[in-house]
């Protein structure tokens, strides 16, 4: 059997599921069966679309833009967090310090906002 092949023995169709190695047929069954995770119904939506595999869930979707990686707005959220996450974790502490006092100045000027509007 070819690698461009479904993988679903006596089956010799063009694999339209890669990183499940399943054919249209099999994996429109075995997304049925609920043996796909899945963030949103995958064929079901426009089973035309070509199915990606979201970059932080792993969850397969319907590829409606060639450039999307992540099952939904969820994971993009996620992802993006991580992403912060990571550059925060990168940070020289000089950066940070930086970062902290803007913080804090922010703060502060909220802070005399509120004192101002109570007193008023
Ligand atoms: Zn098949
Ligand atoms: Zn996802």
């Amino acid at each position: 059997m070819s690698s461009d092949t479904c993988r679903i023995a006596g089956c010799d169709q063009p694999l339209h599921v890669r990183v499940r190695g399943l054919c249209r047929k099999h994996y429109d069954a075995e997304w049925r069966a609920g043996k796909i995770p899945s963030g949103q119904a995958a064929t079901e939506n426009d089973p035309s679309l070509p199915v990606g595999e979201c970059e932080q869930c792993g969850a397969e979707f319907p590829m409606k833009r060639e450039w999307q990686r992540f099952c939904g707005p969820l994971c993009q959220r996620r992802a993006k967090a991580l992403l912060r996450y990571s550059l925060m974790l990168a940070e020289s502490p000089e950066q940070r310090a930086e970062r902290l006092a803007k913080k804090a100045e922010r703060a502060r000027s909220r802070w005399l906002d509120s004192q101002k509007e109570a007193q008023l």
